[in-house]
């Protein structure tokens, strides 16, 4: 155990399980020529690991762990910015960078998860894979079949850009301090073809606005828009009409957006 001062504020949980640590490294096929993101390195542990495959920039928040991280890793191709992740301008910080394909391993700081996926995709940060440890309540909803409670906005949102794989879930014991809750490995492969959307912008907030209440039907939800519209597209896709957004696919809300 390294002498660490550890800081909540942070999200800072620690892995210490070494079959888990190498079981993440290894989701990815990476080699020499890739580089490989990771987001709040810590002390290394996962780090560690992804060093011996791949090139490595890391992004950590903490800058008392500066010392030990390039201490560790000073006989590696591995790079540290130490700085929040959130406030970087990714795309830039790449251009100091020669590979063949990006990745992003990272046992991601809870508090932040959701912003973290966004900035990327918002950026366009154009990553091949990513491979993320994240909640496992938040990663059931991120991995959610249609038709079922956890299936959201945000599953449907991810689910545009990545085809989301649970990979396994790890239990809140292999972390140093002990969080409250366990955790998922999810893995998120970039979609080459994604499903055709005119206008982004209407598809996102048709998305959103249908899950505003849950337990509504989608026609309760979606007072503000042009319903018979929607109708067309659900008649079509042999769809009832007081159907709730829980049970639409995907494709059915890009078509319904198109629509619009
Ligand atoms: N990868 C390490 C491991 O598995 O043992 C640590 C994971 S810990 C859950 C999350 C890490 O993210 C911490 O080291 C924390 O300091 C760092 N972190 C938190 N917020 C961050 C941010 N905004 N930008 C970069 N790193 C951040």
């Amino acid at each position: 155990m390294i002498d660490h001062n550890f800081k909540k504020k942070f999200g800072q949980n620690f892995l210490q399980d070494k079959n888990i640590i190498k079981k993440i490294a290894n989701v990815c096929e990476t080699n020499k020529e890739d580089l490989i993101i990771e987001i709040g390195p810590g002390a290394g542990a996962l780090t560690e690991e992804l060093v011996l495959k791949s090139k490595v920039l890391a992004y950590e928040i903490d800058k008392d762990l500066e010392e030990v991280l390039k201490e560790k890793f000073k006989d590696y191709d591995f790079n540290i910015i130490l700085d929040d992740f959130l406030k970087r301008d990714v795309k830039k910080d790449l251009k100091d960078y020669d590979y063949k394909n990006l990745y992003v391993i990272a046992n991601l700081p809870y508090y932040i998860t959701t912003p973290i996926i966004t900035k990327i995709i918002e950026e366009k940060v154009d990553v091949n894979k990513m491979v993320l440890m994240v909640q496992k309540e938040v990663g059931e909803r991120f991995s959610a079949v249609i038709g079922t409670k956890d299936y959201s906005s945000i599953t449907i949102f991810l689910n545009y850009y990545f085809n989301i794989k649970k990979e396994f879930i790890v239990s809140r014991n292999a972390f140093y301090p002990k969080p409250n809750v366990d955790s998922i490995i999810l893995s998120f492969t970039k979609k080459d073809n994604r499903v055709k959307v005119n206008n982004e912008e209407l598809f996102f907030k048709l998305i959103k606005d249908s899950f505003v209440q849950k337990r509504k039907t989608l026609r309760n939800n979606l007072k503000q828009y042009d319903f018979s519209k929607v109708e067309e597209i659900l008649l079509k896709n042999n769809l009832p009409l007081d159907v709730r957004a829980e049970n639409i696919s995907l494709e059915v809300f890009a078509e319904i957006s198109n629509n619009l």
